[in-house]
């Protein structure tokens, strides 16, 4: 059958490729620790869950408007203003099915075929498909871990073009955990006001932070919150993953733009899945949230201290998400059981057939000489596992 241009073009996700091997394993009966979750091992506070019932009680199982319904929308209006000092009214927000979906909408609406976004690498994977379905070009910053995998201003000055139409900024990151700082985010802004650019800022961890604090750009200034498209969602800081809601906030017209392509894709996201995070914005469950973070920062501390034990890895102390993002530099040109190892590929590779351990590569966040680690799964498996990791990499 015949498939569009559009759809050849699409790079599946790499890492979907381990996930189903690992996957496959642990249905074979096999022992595999996985360190690939991309979403809180915690479940879902049960207040929130609570008010799902309810609203499907109560008959919260209609249409709502296609670009989400008035009272989510003016949820994360109040939850703007409670934790931004950030003034929005209701039409410049929209809900849509996760915080992906928002960024889809969002790369939809702004980009024509030949338009550049910028994109810091390492990129979490979506970010450059996403432009590219949109027709437009991603354009990537490399940044190093001696920058604490950070863009400076100066960089993004110089990837500008006169096709540029976006920036992605990510703070915390996926896959690094890199935090920006008011300041360095005044610099990045300056030049986004002066170069009239669009910032496409993914918030999706905000809460998520174990060093620093988090700070919305939005917040630098009136002008760069103007040209700020803030992305966010229930997701990770209510581990409501499998609820799929997550919303755009910023220009009118850029978000009625998202709410018409919506409405004729998938409409409205869940009824009842809106009424739920009305009550997770307004009245977040705050004793839930302190303690699955302080429960990620305990593993953390763990993951960092054993993974720079472990000869040939290493690591940043990430200040955000549950990522850690290792170098393997040092194991690179290594040979075990007679595979000699050229990139994050072939050791995800080698680490799930001969240790059983499944991690992700960084080939698909633009970084083949890292691997990312979650630490979004039990203490126990992250010490059995590391344990592997350690032996495979002494003893081949
Ligand atoms: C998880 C994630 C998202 C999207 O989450 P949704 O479940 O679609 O709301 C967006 N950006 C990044 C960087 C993420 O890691």
């Amino acid at each position: 059958m015949k498939l569009a241009l559009r759809a050849q073009g699409i790079n599946p996700s790499p890492t979907l490729a381990i996930d189903a091997k690992a996957k496959q394993m642990i249905k074979d009966g096999l022992d595999i620790i996985g360190f690939g979750a991309g979403e809180p091992d915690f479940d879902t506070p049960e207040v929130i869950k609570d008010e799902a019932i309810a609203a499907l009680k109560r008959g919260d199982t209609k249409y709502t408007p296609a670009s989400g319904s008035v009272s989510l929308k003016e949820a994360v209006c109040f939850k703007m203003q409670r934790d931004h000092g950030l003034e929005y009214k209701p039409n410049q927000v929209v809900i849509c099915c996760g915080a992906k979906h928002a960024l889809y909408n969002l790369f939809q609406v702004i980009c024509d075929p030949g338009d550049e976004v910028i994109i810091p690498a390492p990129y979490w994977v979506s970010y450059s498909e996403q432009v590219a379905l949109a027709g437009a070009k991603p354009v990537f910053i490399p940044t190093h871990e001696a920058g604490c995998f950070k863009m400076t201003a100066e960089q993004l000055r110089s990837a500008i073009t006169g096709k540029t139409v976006a920036l992605i900024l990510n703070s915390p990151s996926n896959p690094t955990g890199a935090v920006y700082s008011r300041q360095e985010l005044e610099a990045i802004a300056a030049i986004a006001v002066e170069k009239n650019i669009i910032v496409v800022s993914d918030e999706i961890y905000e809460q998520l932070i174990y060093e620093g604090e988090h700070v919305s750009i939005a917040t630098i200034n009136p002008q760069i919150k103007d040209l700020t498209i803030i992305i966010n969602g229930v997701s990770k800081t209510f581990a409501m993953t499998g609820w799929r809601i997550g919303y755009a906030v910023g220009d009118a017209k850029v978000i009625k733009a998202m709410g018409d392509l919506q409405s004729h894709s998938t409409s409205n996201p869940t009824t009842f899945c809106q009424a739920a995070s009305v009550l997770a914005l307004k009245n977040p469950p705050q004793e839930k949230i302190t303690a699955m973070v302080s429960e990620f920062k305990r593993r953390r501390e763990y993951m960092v201290d054993t993974v720079n034990k472990i000869p040939g890895l290493s690591c940043l102390k990430p200040a955000g998400a549950f990522y850690v993002f290792a170098s393997i530099k040092g194991i690179i040109g290594k040979e075990y059981f007679g595979r000699k190892v050229s990139d994050a590929d072939g050791f995800a590779e080698l680490l799930l057939e001969h240790a059983k351990v499944a991690v992700v590569p960084g080939n698909g966040f633009g970084a083949p000489e890292y691997i990312r680690l979650s630490y979004a799964t039990s203490f126990e498996k992250i010490e059995k596992g590391l344990s592997r990791i350690a032996e495979f990499v002494t003893e081949g």
